[in-house]
């Protein structure tokens, strides 16, 4: 792989960890990042809750719980050598009734078996001393859970491609790749429609390409000679900000026990680098891939999920929780309440909306939510098909796996 021209489509968090990787790796290679925004990590790299997962509770074995692992020891260390802010403040995941301590329970064996450091299970009184104003049953305390800023991260690791003669090429959207006589050929849009990369310092044939689009990445894959399915189906998340003077009420991560029907962590007690407390995020169906001001709508992504046959599968199967999810959207007090249940001190908290998330989930024609990593090589092209929470505290260890596993077979 020494002295090859190499492509990665996504100047997201997981573009850039590849691009580094592959410059770490193999010094005398040519690599060249697109990206279709201005700046890089515009979309779910900086709209996160900014949480280094420690690996509770993903499926021992899969790649998401292996991945997280190792992620979660490079930010830190990644962290550590560059300066970047790094909180250690600790999560718990709280159980209210014995439904959901049996729950835990299960949570708490997957975090094990995932070799989650220093994890353990606290009962009513134990919470107190970890969170004073929290209530409930039981809890799975995680102490080595962090915060950080992933749009932080994902700028210096951009500044470290360039130091390293990585190029970084912005305001280009790849349109598809065609494969050719071993040669990768990336298409932009713009003047040119359609035409190949005609940058003068590159050229536009690359022997190895990554795609790494998120919320696009379903398009570009398809359009590039994949495979239609899984589809990505937008579900935004909401933020709010509580009021400054009640934010020392929280330590630290405050989590429900995750619904088992509904795949999303729950609306939470999230503490932010910058020292803000925000609750958030709930999950909806959003009405743009992009639309984080909630104003707006994109018909053509309206379209698309509207017309894919999983989505109306999907919907049927989980309506008690999208009505749930559903009067968050609809009400601001039942969204507090949603937090309050944990912290009830802070039931009549004033808060204000921050800015939302929008997951790039990839879901089957049957309706199911990709809960794994789905990283596959056709050819010399890649492609980052799903890459959800904990995409971001597992992108270093994505990269390692991709430049390391998968683009060598
Ligand atoms: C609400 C929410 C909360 C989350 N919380 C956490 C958390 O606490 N911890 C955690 O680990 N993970 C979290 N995640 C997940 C994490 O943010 C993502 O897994 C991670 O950011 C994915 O990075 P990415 O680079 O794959 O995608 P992105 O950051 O979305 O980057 C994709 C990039 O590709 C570019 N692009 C797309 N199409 C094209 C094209 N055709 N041509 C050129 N460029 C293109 C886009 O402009 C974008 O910059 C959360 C996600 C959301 C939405």
């Amino acid at each position: 792989m020494i002295n090859k021209h190499y492509a990665i489509i996504g100047g997201g968090i997981n573009g850039l960890a590849v691009a580094r990787q592959l410059l770490l790796d193999f010094p005398e290679s040519n690599v060249t990042v697109f990206e279709k925004e201005d700046g890089v990590a515009q979309h779910q790299s900086s709209h996160n809750s900014g949480v280094v997962h420690a690996g509770l509770y993903y499926e021992p074995g899969g790649l998401k719980a292996r991945l997280c692992r190792r992620g979660a020891e490079l930010v830190k260390q990644y962290c550590l050598e560059n300066n970047i802010a790094y909180d250690e403040c600790g999560k718990v995941v709280v159980a209210l009734n014995v439904v959901e301590e049996a729950r835990l329970e299960s949570i708490y064996q997957k975090a094990i078996a995932n070799q989650v450091p220093d994890v353990r299970m606290l009962n009513a009184e134990e919470i107190k001393e970890v969170e004073p104003n929290c209530i409930g049953t039981k809890a799975l305390y995680s102490p080595r859970t962090a915060i950080v800023s992933y749009g932080d991260i994902a700028k210096k690791i951009a500044e470290e491609i360039q130091q390293k003669g990585g190029h970084i090429i912005l305001g280009k959207k790849v349109v598809r790749l065609t494969e050719k006589n071993n040669k990768v050929t990336v298409h932009l849009s713009g003047s040119h429609s359609d035409s190949p990369s005609n940058n003068e310092q590159h050229d536009n044939a690359f022997d190895q390409v990554i795609t790494c689009a998120g919320l696009q990445s379903d398009r570009l894959a398809a359009g590039s000679g994949d495979t239609e399915t899984p589809r990505i189906v937008p579900f935004f998340g909401q933020y709010y900000v509580i009021d400054e003077t009640y934010k020392a009420y929280v330590k630290g991560l405050i989590y429900p026990v995750p619904d088992p029907n509904y795949p999303f962590l729950g609306v939470h007690f999230t503490k932010r680098i910058d020292g803000q407390m925000t609750i958030g995020p709930n999950a909806f169906i959003s009405l743009g891939r992009e639309n984080y001001s909630g104003k707006d709508y994109n018909a053509a992504d309206i379209y698309d999920f509207l017309t894919y046959k999983g989505f109306w599968k999907f919907s049927s199967k989980n309506m008690p929780a999208a009505m749930r999810e559903l009067r968050t959207v609809l009400s601001q007090t039942n969204f507090v309440e949603q937090a309050a249940k944990y912290v009830p001190s802070l039931a009549k908290v004033s808060v204000t909306p921050a800015t939302r998330g929008i997951r790039a989930q990839a879901m089957e024609a049957d309706g199911s939510l990709v809960d794994d990593f789905v990283i596959r090589k056709q050819g010399n092209i890649t492609h980052i098909r799903n890459a959800p929470s904990p995409g971001a505290t597992s992108s270093l260890a994505i990269a390692e796996y991709i430049v390391r596993e998968v683009m060598t077979h």
